[in-house]
């Protein structure tokens, strides 16, 4: 399937809810969620009410537009996450939540995580000190993500490193360095994600 093109806000008004695609313009007045908070089209502001399918789906859309996962790559990750130990949609968060693309947005490297995957695939990163410019990489604990030497005397990473930033629980950031570390695997009460996983797993399990 081809990658969505069009306006990212529309995404989020489709959701209901703020899915942060935008960077700075997020946290702004400028949001679109903030001015017209109902979807988007002709019939955006009719109130429907949604089947359990319908809302299983929209949940599983929220997800995948969250984390920038394309339909093919999501179910891949949802039939790893229920292969393993424990619950299928925790695991599938996990997962998720540890995509290098969104490691590197979490460490505050980039303001989304559409311009983290993009400094990924550009070869800003390293992890371990090795490159990395896979998004879709698996981090896991004790491992190292850091920009690249080379990378590091550009404006926007000179930038960073005057920032505070903080970080979740199970990673830490040196941001004289440009290093972040991830200390521990994420729990599911460290993701802040607001995705409702269980609807996910009736969606897949029908
Ligand atoms: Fe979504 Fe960000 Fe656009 Fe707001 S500004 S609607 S959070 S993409």
């Amino acid at each position: 399937m081809s990658r969505y093109t069009d306006a990212n806000c529309k995404l989020c008004r489709r959701e209901g809810q703020k899915l942060f695609l935008k960077g700075e313009r997020c946290y702004s007045g400028k949001c679109a969620i903030e001015r017209r908070n109902y979807a988007p089209g002709q019939h955006g502001q009719a109130r429907k009410k949604m089947s359990d399918y319908g809302l299983q789906l929209r949940e599983k859309q929220k997800a995948k537009r969250f984390y920038g996962v394309q339909e093919t790559q999501f179910r891949n990750l949802f039939d790893k996450a229920a292969h393993k130990p424990g619950k299928a949609g925790e695991n599938l968060l996990i997962a998720l939540e540890t995509r290098l693309d969104n490691v590197v947005f979490r460490l505050g490297f980039a303001a989304s995580r559409k311009e983290a995957r993009q400094l990924v695939t550009h070869g800003h990163f390293t992890v371990n000190g090795k490159k990395a410019d896979i998004p879709s990489m698996e981090v896991k604990a004790g491992d190292v993500v850091a920009v690249k030497e080379k990378s590091q005397s550009s404006v926007k990473f000179k930038e960073i490193k005057e920032m505070q930033i903080t970080v979740p629980v199970w990673m830490t950031v040196d941001t004289d360095k440009l290093e972040g570390k991830v200390v521990a695997m994420p729990r599911r009460e460290d993701i802040d994600t607001p995705i409702a996983e269980h609807l996910i797993v009736e969606l897949y399990s029908k």
